[in-house]
């Protein structure tokens, strides 16, 4: 029995399905999760010693790679001074000043522990400046576990085959109105018939939670006129996309103004943290300067402030991000060859330092629909026979993989090169 093996059969004792979250189990490829002892740069160690290629990176965060020296120092540095004060300090400042500062529309902006809070605080805030009670979403996005958002959501509810989650009241999800992503008409049609109760539309603005599937050309500007149309707030999430599509996200990189903006996962460097922000008189709705409530007992953690700030400093260092795409982009082709060298029906799709593999005789996936028509099957091959290979992708065909920065071009080539011996292997 692997250590992995052993440590998962004691977390099952005391841990509904022995994670913190779902997808960690492995149940939708099978076999055993990996339990992690450490992580540098690209590796990640696991528990029996071997070493993987990880292209889940935390599910975002680490796009420096793990353990960054600087953003461990000032993490270590700070916590000397103390873990949390429950009053505020001055980083919070310098990072909400920083996202503030980068981030068009974002005139204020406000803390909280996860991605789930700041879209939850997000779709609040919205209605209570909209006074409006309906929001739209599209299928197969993820936006946290919220009520209002787990209804025909993405990433672990689509791989666990509960998109809508028991537990949330019919009345609450009666609410939410899913459509389908990259469909400008049905989001035209829609707002026809419901745009005055519509209090806004959150949307990935590339969906990172059922694989990779960048936004078709005119949907992003669709959401945009409509919501101007019929006094909606446009929320983009960009939980995921913050700091990995570009240094503004993807509504840098599509040009889309949002009222209101999403963000986790890199703004912390891998502590929890998630954001919301926006225009001033929309914000300004927020306790204490307006009635919206929302507060929270570890939001702004100063550790947490600090890995954020080290960050962000890093990312925007000169040439950051142009080393990311081509890294990514040299990934994608390889393996993309690899595939049809050895007869395999696959596309990909990617934005940024995100991509994602489909395996499919489509020749490109812009829809929920295709996602689901795909090959799980041969996915779970692929997986197991690259984990072999120690290479760490998400073990979920409906999730997106990640390139950092601590990537090497020898790396790359041996995931090529694995993905070559892995692909005669599979039927
Ligand atoms: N929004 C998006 C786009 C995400 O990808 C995620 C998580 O993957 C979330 C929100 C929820 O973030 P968290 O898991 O930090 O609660």
């Amino acid at each position: 029995m692997s250590k992995s093996e052993q440590l998962f059969a004691e977390a099952q004792q005391f841990i509904p399905g022995g994670v913190n979250s779902p997808v960690r189990a492995f149940r939708a490829v099978g076999g055993t999760p990996l339990f992690i002892q450490r992580a540098e740069g690209a590796y990640l160690y696991d528990a029996d010693g071997k070493r993987y290629i990880d292209y889940v990176q935390s599910w975002g965060p680490m796009v420096l790679g793990h353990a960054h020296p600087e953003v461990i120092e000032a993490v270590v540095e700070q916590a000397q001074s103390g873990l949390s004060f429950g009053a505020p300090t001055e980083l919070e400042t310098e990072l909400a000043e920083e996202l503030c500062r980068l981030w068009p529309n974002m005139d204020l902006v406000r803390f909280v522990n996860s991605g789930t809070e700041a879209t939850m605080s997000a779709i609040r805030l919205a209605r209570g400046f909209t006074g409006r009670d309906k929001i739209v979403k599209f299928e197969g996005c993820y936006h946290g576990h919220s009520d209002s958002l787990l209804v025909k959501a993405g990433s672990g509810a689509l791989t666990m085959g509960v998109p809508s989650s028991p537990g949330v009241p019919a009345a609450l999800a009666d609410h939410t109105i899913t459509l389908s992503y990259n469909d400008a008409d049905g989001v035209r049609s829609c707002f026809e018939e419901l745009g005055g109760q519509i209090a806004c539309i959150i949307v990935e603005p590339v969906a990172g939670n059922m694989n990779c599937i960048p936004p078709v050309a005119g949907f992003l500007e669709t959401l945009r006129e409509v919501c101007d149309q019929h006094g909606a707030l446009l929320i983009l999430d960009e939980v995921m996309t913050g700091f990995r599509v570009s240094l503004t996200g993807a509504q840098g990189f599509f040009d889309i103004e949002a009222d209101l903006t999403t963000l986790g996962k890199v703004i912390g460097g891998g502590m929890p943290v998630g954001a919301f922000g926006g225009k001033r008189e929309i914000m300004e709705q927020i306790a204490p300067l307006g009635p919206v409530y929302q507060a929270g007992t570890l939001s702004g953690n100063p550790v947490a402030m600090v890995a954020g700030l080290e960050t962000l400093r890093l990312v925007q260092e000169s040439g950051f991000y142009e080393p990311l795409i081509t890294k990514t982009e040299r990934l994608v082709e390889g393996i993309l060859a690899a595939g049809k060298a050895a007869g395999i029906p696959i596309t990909a799709n990617k934005a940024g330092s995100m991509f994602g593999f489909f395996f499919t005789e489509e020749p490109q996936v812009t829809n929920y629909q295709q996602v689901m028509d795909c090959s799980n099957e041969r996915f779970n091959q692929f997986f197991h026979g690259m984990l072999e290979e120690g290479v760490y992708l998400a073990p979920a065909s409906y999730e997106a993989g990640f390139m950092s920065a601590a990537h090497s071009d020898e790396d790359i080539e041996a995931t090529i090169a694995a993905a070559e011996r892995v692909f005669i292997r599979i039927d």
